[in-house]
């Protein structure tokens, strides 16, 4: 976990979130509604599109990170301490080298994408 280093593909907010009484309570008290759907595995994030509806997938940015979901803040680790094999670009580019570099290459295409 030491070499791990998020570099906001938004891979991870393609997934399921499964959500906890408490994660339903803190986006509730930050004033968020109609965000979630039962099914019968429990409580999920609702989708848009194939992405959860708080990810703002021009950013790569969660809308409700200051009350985002556990298992977002513990995401690319499980409850049991291992990594999860679904975190793509963390295994698909196994230096920190590489990652730092497709991070660098996706701030820039960002910014040429940006009005002038
Ligand atoms: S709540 Fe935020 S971090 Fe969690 S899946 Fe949605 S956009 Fe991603």
């Amino acid at each position: 976990m030491d070499d791990f280093e998020c570099i906001r593909c938004g891979f991870c907010c393609h997934l399921d979130v499964k959500l906890t009484e408490n994660d339903i309570q803190r986006l509730k008290a930050a004033g968020k509604k109609d965000f979630s759907k039962q099914t019968d595995h429990g409580i999920f994030l609702k989708h848009i599109g194939n992405h959860c509806i708080f990810l703002d997938p021009k950013k790569k940015m969660c809308k409700v990170y200051d009350s985002r979901p556990d298992i977002c803040r513990r995401f690319p680790v499980h409850s049991d301490g291992e990594m999860s094999g679904k975190c793509q670009q963390d295994r698909r580019f196994g230096s920190r080298i590489s990652r730092k570099i497709i991070g660098f290459i996706a701030m820039e295409r960002e910014n040429q994408l940006k009005p002038k």
